[in-house]
């Protein structure tokens, strides 16, 4: 793929490649990945960047002790995150002749659209006026719940807001292997992917490097989700030189993810990538959804029972009784009413609810679930 005057990319790089050796930042792995970054800004692409290194930068100003008892613990990693962020931050600015921003994003902030075209319009603003935007998940402030929790997905994310042409991965290998090229010295790589369906997954595993959060299965994920929404995606080795060369030639150093051929619409690919169900309407087995149709997609009486603890507003899962997904879709009602909607005992206050002007599901917010 050529990058053209006025595509606009994103690159993912990882705490493997920032902080190599776990005792803070280090430019060894980033100065060819600088060098890409300022080349494609010269012939007119436009650059993101999504960043780890914060917890691997913060990590050593905390007491070896404290690091080694806590390795898992989520309040010692926000600490380190808040201490070795601006170390990262400031890593990349030593390389760069050109301006940066800093953007921190939770998971909370894409799933919710006001928040995420806020995202957006900021993104495209930097843009506009050639500073690099650096991307990293906001750790000090997420929680399980409210985190994406790994940057390849993060960085799928932030390509969509931006509508970028291209995703870059960086990785410690050079792309996807049929098998796991650290067992198998046979295992090939594979160059092109066109379809991204179990075979795919089966061959990412579950490896994990020793300082990212991140494998090759989350970089597949983000592979999905951004090829869906139209970007080529590649995955490559970011410790070789070569790797970026190859691409500023137009070649694929690693695994290039074809785009889909129709991608999803923005509004669609953003519930079924982005957001995250917070909770479940079951329907019976019976249950057709018909989105163009002019009725209410959802009465209450095809709500069998309600799962998780959601408020209006909030994108939840609409599935069969037999564990069919159907749909993710925005509620207008609480779990709360719901649960009282969906108890047969209360037809009364069901058949009320149909005749008001609020649906319990919106046409405009629904991302129909492929059965498979
Ligand atoms: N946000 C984390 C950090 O800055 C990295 C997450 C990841 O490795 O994917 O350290």
């Amino acid at each position: 793929m050529n990058f053209e005057k006025g595509q606009r990319i994103v690159i993912k790089v990882g705490s493997a490649l920032i902080a190599p050796s776990k005792a803070g930042c280090s430019s060894q792995y980033l100065l060819s990945i600088a060098n890409f970054i300022a080349q494609c800004r010269l012939s007119g692409v436009q650059v993101v960047l999504v960043s780890s290194g914060s917890i691997a930068a913060g990590a050593r100003l905390f007491n070896d002790d404290i690091v080694n008892k806590n390795v898992n613990n989520i309040v010692i990693k926000k600490a380190m995150a808040a201490a070795g962020q601006s170390e990262m931050m400031a890593t990349w600015d030593e390389l760069f002749d050109f301006s940066s921003a800093q953007l921190l994003l939770t998971h909370a902030d894409l799933r919710n659209r006001v928040r995420y075209e806020s995202i957006r319009d900021t993104i495209e603003t930097l843009l506009d006026n050639d500073i690099l935007p650096i991307v990293n998940e906001n750790d000090a402030v997420t929680t399980d719940k409210l985190k994406v929790g790994d940057n390849d997905n993060l960085s799928a994310m932030v390509a969509t807001a931006a509508n970028a042409d291209a995703l870059i991965i960086c990785s410690d290998i050079d792309g996807l292997f049929d098998e796991n090229p650290n067992l198998n010295k046979d295992a090939k790589l594979i160059a092109d992917v066109y379809k991204i369906d179990d075979d795919i997954y089966a061959m990412a595993g579950g490896a994990t490097s020793a300082v990212g959060t991140g494998g090759m299965k989350t970089k597949i994920q983000a592979a999905e989700k951004a090829v869906s929404h139209g970007i080529d995606t590649f995955i490559v080795n970011g410790f070789k030189e070569e790797s970026f060369q190859t691409l500023l030639m137009g070649g694929n150093p690693g695994t290039h993810f074809y785009p889909y051929k129709a991608p999803m619409l923005d509004g669609v690919h953003w519930m079924r990538h982005t957001t995250r169900a917070q909770g479940e309407l079951i329907v019976s087995d019976q249950y057709e959804i018909s989105p163009n149709e002019t009725s209410d997609l959802l009465l209450a009486d095809d709500l069998i029972s309600v799962n998780g603890d959601f408020s209006s507003g909030d994108i939840v899962m609409l599935r069969k009784d037999n564990g069919d997904k159907v749909a993710k879709v925005k509620t207008n009602y609480s779990s709360c009413l719901l649960n009282f909607v969906a108890d047969s005992d209360n037809q009364d206050f069901s058949e009320q609810l149909d005749k008001t002007q609020e649906p319990i599901i919106s046409k405009q917010y629904i991302a129909l679930m492929e059965t498979k």
